[in-house]
């Protein structure tokens, strides 16, 4: 399929044809229609994310006084150690790319997507002289269920982080977290229904849990939205050793005008 199609061609967002010289293979009109705001935000402990919509998870760190004056949550990472990062906010044309990736079955997707997450983790070192997501040992995507990758036939987290592993030099621990229940979207559910979807939906695998033993862990996944997932997998990942879980998602959903966490700090 590559061969035939070569990824750079064609825009991944629209598949009209450029002239390959575009970053992340996207043509001009769709990358302008794209919300490059680099948001951060304090991973909130599991219980308090499950409660809570996107913004709520933010307002909750907030509230705990994890941020410092410039609203950096990386400067004043609350109980749970962790801090978020999102490269994008999650629009039309971001939803357009993510479901090329997860719908289609373009796999090659991953490695611009990878890029995008790559630049902005660079810029965030280049702006602030430090980038505690690229201080990881280890990079650990966010688990399917193992019925949902064989229907899906691959876990867009793990092709994302897999390309991210390789453009970043840190090694990527892929089949050390597992979603051993299946859970329900979270977006239908109240919140004491998205508490009790995500209890026990991850954990370690025997096998492989000393990959994260002690190591700073850089959980990757494709949204972050309400929070409860990258909670949830941050405990599991911290009740099997890991010494510290930070997360980085591609976009983040953005609710009436704000972003997820109210520690915005949009780049430009
Ligand atoms: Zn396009």
């Amino acid at each position: 399929m590559e061969l035939l199609y070569p990824s750079s061609l064609y825009c991944l967002c629209c598949g009209k044809y450029t002239d390959g010289s575009r970053s992340y293979s996207l043509c001009d009109h769709c990358i302008s229609r794209m919300d490059f705001a680099m948001r951060e935000f304090v991973l909130p402990a599991a219980g308090e994310a499950a409660g809570g919509q996107c913004d709520e998870a933010g307002r909750a760190a907030a509230a705990g006084g994890q941020t410092d004056e410039d609203g950096r949550a990386a400067a004043a990472a609350g109980q749970t150690g962790g801090i978020g990062l999102s490269a994008m906010g999650y629009g039309l044309y971001e939803r357009q790319l993510i479901f090329a990736l997860k719908y289609s079955g373009k796999t090659y997707v991953a490695r611009h997507i990878a890029a995008i997450l790559f630049d902005c983790l660079k810029k965030r070192l280049a702006e602030s002289g430090d980038c505690p997501w690229l201080r990881a040992d280890v990079i650990v995507p966010v688990p399917l269920h193992a019925e949902k990758q064989r229907l899906r036939g691959f876990n867009q987290a793990e092709r994302i982080a897999f390309h991210l592993s390789r453009q970043t030099g840190i090694p990527l621990a892929d089949g050390v977290l597992l979603r051993v229940r299946n859970t329900r979207p979270q977006r239908a559910l109240s919140a004491e229904e998205r508490k009790n979807n995500m209890e026990g939906a991850f954990a370690l695998s025997a096998q492989r849990a000393a990959a994260v033993k002690g190591k700073r862990v850089l959980l990757i996944d494709d949204i972050f939205t309400t929070g409860a997932t990258a909670a949830t997998c941050a405990e599991a990942l911290r009740k099997g050793g890991a010494a510290r879980v930070d997360f980085l998602a591609l976009a983040a959903v953005v609710r009436s005008g704000k972003n997820c966490a109210d520690q915005a700090r949009p780049l430009e």
